[in-house]
């Protein structure tokens, strides 16, 4: 029944030409997100965007909520400035909502109209409250609120807000690189930062045959989930060839740092990737304290590697958090999926905590250390994905 969505985005406080490039992305986005669905007119006005649905604004709806930068939407009539119109729209609105009490607001922008905000809500109350017997005004705390807003484009009627993702449109930052692991904080870390308009990519370290083929479908099913968020509704997942690194550190001395040695190889494999592809920073799923590897000496030694920004969304957030954002976003039952990750088939018994600098350091010099990132680099492989499929 609602022929037309109002969109609504953030970001308010951005100024000239950032806006522009705000805006100009944000439609771009929306259009590619409903490309294949049936829909009508995308409007422009001042800070809003109208979008025509034809009969479908559900699933319409559904895919407007995967897109940064929109923070809520509305299905909404819209009906000329005729007070008669107005009230006819208010009833089919009322009509549709569920809830015993409601209260009416109404927002006048268009001085022209000669009914003032509080005088259309009393009228359009009353309305309301003769046609249906059942129904009670509760200004305080309403089941619903039935808004009017009157434009010089029309009277749009509505009760339904839908929260949306908010952030800023794909695409609107640099190029950020994801190191995505099977678990289930990696594609969250790489989700709060497209939240923010980074466009990502990917990179999944693999130890075939260590690790099942399995396991890295699960991943490149976790990289398609992602790709919906990225501007285009692709995602390109560089898979690397992680073995013999694995090999070499399950044969070294040093056991106890083979986590630290391990993470430090991912690093700086993917700080070449990153160089290569463009990207400005890598984005991983470490939250402060969680495993060894993550403890603040550990973070420090690993980091030491690269002088590259690395984006650490999760560092704030306890496990229970992050299991909420990835039962949000979808990704959740593919991450809890049982299948072996590089890690877990050659974690130590009794990792390091507290790894130096120096430690590690000694430990390197019994391995060639670039010999086996270039082969690494050399054998990995591209796999792009788009929202519906692996391309
Ligand atoms: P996740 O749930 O994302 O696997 P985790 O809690 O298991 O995280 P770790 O295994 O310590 O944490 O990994 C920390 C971070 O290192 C991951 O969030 C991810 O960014 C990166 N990482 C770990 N394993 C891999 C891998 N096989 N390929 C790519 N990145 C990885
Ligand atoms: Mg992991």
């Amino acid at each position: 029944m609602y022929p037309l969505l109002l969109v609504r985005y953030g970001e308010l406080s951005l100024k000239g030409r950032n806006r522009r490039v705000f805006e100009d992305l944000l439609l771009a986005n929306i259009r590619a997100s409903i490309a294949h669905l049936p829909h009508g007119r995308i409007i422009k006005t001042f800070g809003r965007i109208y979008l025509e649905t034809k009969d479908n604004w559900e699933e319409l709806a559904a895919r407007l909520q995967r897109v940064f930068g929109i923070v809520s939407i509305s299905p909404v009539l819209r009906r000329d400035l005729d007070l008669e119109e107005i009230k006819e729209g208010a009833k089919l609105v009322t009509e549709d909502t569920p809830g015993k009490t409601f209260k009416v607001e109404t927002r006048r922008a268009n001085k022209q109209f000669p009914v003032s905000s509080p005088e259309l809500s009393r009228i359009l109350g009353g309305h309301l409250l003769r046609s249906f017997p059942h129904l009670k005004v509760d200004v305080h705390n309403p089941d619903f609120v039935v808004k009017v807003e009157v434009r010089s484009e029309g009277a749009f009627i509505y009760s339904q807000v839908l929260p949306c993702l908010g952030g800023l449109p794909a695409g609107s930052a640099g190029k950020g690189l994801l190191l995505l692991s099977g678990g289930i904080d990696s594609p969250v870390a790489g989700f709060l930062s497209m939240k923010r308009g980074v466009n990502l990519e990917g990179v999944h370290f693999h130890s075939y045959p260590f690790t099942s083929q399995q396991s890295k479908e699960k991943v490149l099913d976790l990289a398609r989930l992602l790709a919906p968020y990225n501007a285009g509704g692709r995602f390109k997942l560089w898979v690397a060839h992680f073995t013999e690194v694995q090999k070499a550190l399950a044969k070294g001395s040093y056991p106890s740092l083979s986590i630290t040695l391990m993470r430090r190889f991912m690093l700086r494999i993917a700080a070449r990737l990153a160089q290569r592809e463009g990207a400005l920073a890598l984005v991983t799923g470490d939250s402060l304290g969680q495993v060894a590897s993550q403890t603040m000496e550990s973070i420090h030694t690993i980091n030491a590697v690269t002088n590259m920004p690395i984006y650490r969304p999760l560092i704030g957030l306890d496990k229970q958090e992050i299991v909420e954002l990835a039962v949000k976003i979808g990704t959740y039952e593919t991450s809890i999926l049982p299948y072996e990750d590089c890690c877990t088939v050659f974690v130590p018994k009794n990792p390091a905590t507290r790894p130096t600098i120096q430690q590690v350091e000694r430990a390197e010099e019994e391995l060639d250390v670039e010999g086996l990132m270039e082969e690494a680099l050399a054998k990995t492989e591209l796999v792009e994905l788009h929202r519906d499929k692996i391309l």
